[in-house]
């Protein structure tokens, strides 16, 4: 299978229109490449291709990406798209779907329900097209096209519902996708925040792990002045630290581990910056739009 990283930035992008802390500011002055906001697209085949969140800058990922170009008529390869969470920044991009005649949406009832009754954006998108919904039920296989399928597991989280629906189970998932033909597994996870053992068991032993990167300290945001609230407290496990993600990571037998959804605060978007040769030291990768993955 195939997975391309249509944007490898947490919500804002890199930089954030705006924002002046240091690494936006490096990033502008070329020190790191700019990034769009979190999304994959994933295939078996290279010709159906399914989106794993729907990111604001959904339509300029897509254009520049030629593998799901339309060809001859308005049909798609794109054939649905899968959410981990109902964060903006992983479902405003459905909105920009609206031209298709249908879209085929993969979601936990508790994040349908957050769509429709709390952002609003399903109930807005099913205005101006047909939207199937298929119910994804963490530990269930689902079959997506030509020998690819995928898994979601639960990622337990205490961060609050910032639109109160009072739902708690199924609000943040990952997927571990599986290509029957070459046994390869991929585990998308740009949520996380902590490496409880039940999630670890869906990462262990994966060819590859793309994995939330928001921050590389805990207090990153509240440091710069710009949050009062922790990269733990917002849902996100950080980099560094003893219990961080770059210590915890290299005990789970995994391939290949990408960071990705890297908040524009985070310092291993720039090019020589010492966190960035601290992650590449390990053994782990910095993810840019662009990149692909065969597995
Ligand atoms: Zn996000
Ligand atoms: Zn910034």
């Amino acid at each position: 299978m195939w997975l391309r990283v249509l944007g490898s930035a947490a919500g804002g992008g890199s930089p954030q229109w705006n924002c002046g802390c240091p690494v936006c500011a490096a990033v502008r002055s070329g020190a790191g490449v700019p990034r769009n906001q979190s999304s994959v697209a994933v295939s078996a085949d290279r010709t159906r291709w399914f989106l794993i969140n729907a990111s604001p800058d959904v339509r300029t990922q897509i254009e520049a990406f030629p593998a799901p170009h339309p060809h001859g008529d308005r049909s798609t390869p794109l054939q649905a798209v899968l959410l981990t969470d109902a964060e903006l920044d992983h479902t405003l991009g459905l909105l920009l779907l609206r031209e298709a005649r249908g879209v085929t949406l993969y979601a936990t009832p508790a994040v349908q329900k957050t769509l429709r009754d709390g952002s609003g954006i399903l109930s807005l998108l099913e205005r101006y097209c047909a939207v199937e919904w298929r119910a994804v039920v963490p530990g269930a296989d689902m079959a997506l096209a030509a020998g690819l399928s995928c898994r979601a597991f639960d990622v337990p989280t205490t961060k609050r519902d910032r639109f109160g629906t009072g739902v708690e189970h199924g609000r943040v998932v990952g997927y571990r996708l599986t290509d029957e033909r070459s046994a390869g597994t991929l585990v998308y996870l740009p949520g996380v925040q902590a490496l409880t053992s039940a999630v670890r068991a869906e990462i262990a032993g994966c060819d590859c792990l793309l994995i939330d990167g928001t921050c590389w300290h805990d207090d990153e945001l509240v440091r710069l002045g710009l949050a009062g609230k922790t990269s733990r407290e917002m849902g996100h496990l950080p980099i560094d630290g003893p219990d961080g993600s770059l210590a915890q990571l290299p005990s789970l037998g995994v391939g290949r581990v990408i960071f990705v959804h890297m908040n524009n605060t985070n310092p291993i978007l720039l090019d020589d910056a010492p966190e960035r040769r601290a992650v590449e030291d390990g053994g782990m990768e910095v993810a840019v739009d662009g990149l692909e993955v065969e597995v």
